[in-house]
């Protein structure tokens, strides 16, 4: 049987060690913490394809919504199909990308005032007009991590932080606290984790620095219909009642806000979040810094590592949208089955330098 390592316990790794143990190989994760510790488990778990960076972008986004569909119903439980009210964007904007989805064949309702509301009464301070993405939704990157690696059957070894071994330009397994592991392939799932990978390897694989705060609050008794992306803030509430939001706005955008004082940005992150749903007395439950694995261009890269046979690489921001798409793509490249058409743009190569 083939023996695959894959480097990393996020949502990116778990979801391809379930897709290759299903195709019948034997997948041990290495993860240097615990599962779902870093980036995956302080996200703010919206799958959608409304926010693109480029077309090839958007229609990798688009597969990667259709791939957690499929994902669901091998792994049910976990996706939230809620669809999202957006209205971030007002005037020409709010029109220009209101055209753009449409002309795209994007499931887009234009809602007024009246039709917000009646799609969310919890709304304090409904906008005068709305955009509704029925087809989009959220998952708890987290608990999906964790539930993915129990129905994978993979060996998964937490706490040990891996290495990679090179033999005649051949991935040939990881160096481990625990003694090697040999493989006949290897990914790089490591999030921020895989340039110090890369580097002893002679690679550059340069990264942008994009800070996150998370908010969650503790339960509240209202409920929330959709994911909500405002100007002021994006909030959705979990199955218990919480509710979740970056504290810095945009959660999508370059900016990471003011981190110097992150109990403040969560107090205001209330504020907002109190004034938009009428609530008072919020209480942070938890607030998490986070850093997201923001490749140097901002896109995914998703492949082959060039000059390195048997070497793969899986990192990404939006990981939670892609996490399906990236595997059901990688573990077809890795059976020699071709690079799926949406990652073809999103090869290592155009990224990787000789350091
Ligand atoms: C604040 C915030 C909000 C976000 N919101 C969204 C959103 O709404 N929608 C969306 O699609 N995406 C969102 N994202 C992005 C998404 O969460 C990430 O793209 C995704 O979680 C990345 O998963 P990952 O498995 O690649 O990385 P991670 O979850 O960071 O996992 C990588 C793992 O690799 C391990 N590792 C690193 N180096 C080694 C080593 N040498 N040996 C062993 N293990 C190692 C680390 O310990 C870590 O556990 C958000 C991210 C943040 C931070």
């Amino acid at each position: 049987m083939e023996k695959i390592v894959i480097i990393g316990a996020g949502l990116i790794g778990a979801t391809l060690a379930f897709q290759l143990a299903r195709s019948g190989r034997a997948v041990t994760v290495v993860e240097a913490g615990l599962p779902a510790a870093a980036a995956s488990g302080r996200s703010f778990g919206w799958i959608n394809a409304s926010f693109a960076l480029s077309e090839a972008h958007f229609a990798l986004r688009v597969a990667g919504m259709a791939a957690h569909e499929r994902l669901a119903r091998a792994v049910p439980g976990h996706h939230r199909a809620s669809g999202c009210l957006w209205w971030e964007e007002t005037g020409a904007a709010f029109a220009a990308t209101a055209d753009r989805l449409d002309a795209a064949g994007y499931p887009v309702e234009r809602l007024t005032r009246a039709g917000v509301l009646a799609r969310e009464p919890a709304l304090k301070t409904p906008p005068e007009e709305a955009l509704f993405f029925p087809s989009e939704g959220w998952v708890d990157p987290a608990a999906l991590t964790r539930a993915l690696l129990a129905a994978s059957g993979a060996r998964v070894l937490a706490g040990v932080s891996a290495r990679i071994l090179v033999a005649n330009g051949r991935a040939s397994g990881v160096e481990t606290p625990l003694g090697p592991i040999m493989a006949d392939q290897v990914v790089i799932a490591a999030g921020l984790g895989a340039p110090a990978l890369l580097a002893p390897l002679g690679l550059n694989l340069p990264m942008l620095h994009r800070p996150g705060l998370m908010l969650r609050t503790a339960p509240v008794a209202l409920r929330l219909a959709h994911i909500l992306a405002a100007p002021e803030q994006e909030i959705r509430q979990d199955n218990a009642g919480r509710l979740l939001a970056p504290a810095a706005a945009f959660h999508q955008s370059d900016e990471g806000g003011n981190l110097a004082d992150p109990l403040g940005q969560a107090e205001a992150a209330m504020a907002r979040i109190g004034g938009l749903l009428g609530l008072s007395g919020l209480w942070a439950e938890r607030v998490v810094q986070a850093e997201r694995p923001v490749p140097g261009d901002g896109l995914p890269v998703v492949g082959a590592v060039p000059g390195v046979a048997g070497l793969w690489l899986s990192v990404m921001h939006s990981g939670v949208t892609l996490a399906a798409i990236a595997a059901e793509g990688l573990a077809g490249e890795m059976a020699g089955q071709g690079v799926l058409p949406e990652l073809a743009p999103f090869q290592p190569a155009r990224l990787l330098q000789s350091a």
